[in-house]
């Protein structure tokens, strides 16, 4: 069984990150999950660590044949942060992608976000402290491909 799957490229190393689906709301529809209210979703690569912006045009559909079953599931993270500066009501999305491990948690996720080249900076103010509101997960693979 073929599978497409939308994907973004880092710009920095070429790794393939895929995105998980959204459902469109009323039909039967999907397609590629894209952060609501945003034109743009800003990518953190899990190999290089490069802070990354895209928009829309940027997914690839990239076929897959069957599902390989040693292939480690995924998880995909989105992450929201505040800026923590006084009356700035900046604020940022991030995504990125990990492994399935009991040892990664909403710190590392937080941790590896603070670590980004070039940094994270509040889209409002420019400042760099940001602190972190709250995170989504899902799990790449089997039924749970949805993240809305
Ligand atoms: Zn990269
Ligand atoms: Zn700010």
């Amino acid at each position: 069984m073929n599978q497409c799957l939308p994907i973004l490229v880092c710009p920095h190393c070429e790794r393939r990150i895929p995105l998980p689906y959204r459902n469109l709301r009323g039909t039967t529809g999907v397609e590629a999950y894209w952060p609501p209210d945003s034109d743009t979703l800003t990518l953190v690569c899990p190999h290089c660590a490069h802070l990354s912006v895209h928009s829309e045009q940027d997914i690839c559909t990239e076929e897959v044949h069957g599902v390989d079953p040693n292939q480690a599931p995924v998880i995909f993270w989105r992450v929201e942060f505040a800026c923590s500066k006084f009356q700035c009501e900046g604020s940022v999305a991030v995504h990125t992608q990990t492994e399935v491990s009991g040892d990664i948690n909403h710190n590392t996720i937080a941790g590896r976000a603070y670590k980004t080249t070039p940094k994270l900076r509040c889209p409002e103010c420019g400042g760099e402290k940001m602190n972190l509101e709250r995170v989504d997960r899902v799990i790449m693979g089997g039924e749970g491909w949805y993240l809305t």
